[in-house]
């Protein structure tokens, strides 16, 4: 049984619970206990507050776990990164007061600064040469400068709201983030690499799915070559024929950005009844 350890609840937890169901994995019913098997996949997670994933993956207690890579950063924890997973994406940051006059990195010298990563921060601060003064706390960093705690905050960033509702401005960003599946260097059982090689495979096909499209659309058959040419990189797609003789069915695969300039293309040269369905899973 390969052991997940996941955020029990928080930012994280909604899209890494998404993505374990669409890798297949669904879990018996228990109310909120830490550990829960999965019914149908020989895994059971491991609930808990994401600062707690990395140590647990790297003494062992899980033999994975999903938290973002910002938390992997600041915990020095022995672990590997063994896939980004494309959500919870955000940056950490470095904000001042909106009406300070910024001209670069020097402006932190003699500073303090708020924040819940003082060693991501520690060590940027370390590689530029600036000396200021990191003043770790838990939580709200961006309520420090207007209460006159620090002079500037580093913290995570994803719209940029909760700074400009608290008067700050964005200047260095320090490390872009998003969730990651990590692992950690101990002997995996037999059984459990071959569970491990099966979700990796899984969530491989789910992440390319989530990138790609199922377009189905009627073309008169006089219009099948241009069609076929608007359609890019498919090696051949499917061409159905249609009770009417004069239309048929094409179907085929493509990337989400494409999407809405190859409909257009479509369009214009005569494709009707244009469908576009999501993809759940896809092995190449
Ligand atoms: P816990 O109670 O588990 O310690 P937390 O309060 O420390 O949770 P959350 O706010 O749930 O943490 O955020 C978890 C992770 O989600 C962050 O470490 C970061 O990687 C990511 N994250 C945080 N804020 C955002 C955001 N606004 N948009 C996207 N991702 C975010
Ligand atoms: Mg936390």
């Amino acid at each position: 049984m390969l052991r997940i350890a996941v955020q029990s609840k928080g930012r994280l937890y909604e899209e890494t619970m998404e993505l374990l169901k669409s890798a297949g994995i669904k879990l018996v019913a228990v109310k909120r206990t830490l550990l829960v098997p999965s019914r149908n996949f020989p895994v059971e997670l491991l609930f808990l507050r994401d600062d707690d994933i990395p140590a647990s993956v790297a003494t062992g207690t899980a033999d994975v776990g999903i938290v973002g890579l910002n938390e992997v950063l600041e915990k020095k924890q022995y672990v590997n990164v063994l896939r980004p997973l494309g959500f919870s994406k955000c940056r950490l940051s470095l904000a001042i007061p909106k009406e300070a006059d910024y001209q670069g990195l020097e402006w932190f010298n003699g500073k303090k600064i708020a924040t819940s990563y003082p060693n991501v921060l520690n060590e940027f601060l370390e590689k530029n040469g600036i000396d200021a003064d990191t003043h770790e706390i838990s939580g709200s960093v961006e309520v420090a400068p207007g209460i006159g705690l620090a002079d500037a905050i580093f913290d995570i960033v994803s719209s940029g709201g909760t700074l400009v509702s608290n008067n700050l401005k964005e200047v260095e960003t320090v490390l872009s983030s998003e969730a990651v599946l990590i692992g950690n260097n101990m002997y995996l059982s037999d059984d459990k690499r071959e569970v491990l090689d099966e979700l990796m495979f899984r969530i491989e096909a789910v992440k390319t799915a989530e990138k790609k499209k199922y377009l189905l659309m009627n073309v008169p058959r006089e219009r099948l070559d241009q069609v076929i040419e608007i359609l890019p990189g498919i090696k051949s797609p499917t061409i159905l024929p249609l009770a009417d003789e004069k239309w048929c069915s094409v179907h085929a695969v493509l990337e989400e950005k494409q999407l809405w300039e190859v409909i257009n293309n479509l369009k214009n040269v005569g494709a009707e009844g244009i469908l576009v369905l999501n993809i759940e899973e896809m092995v190449i």
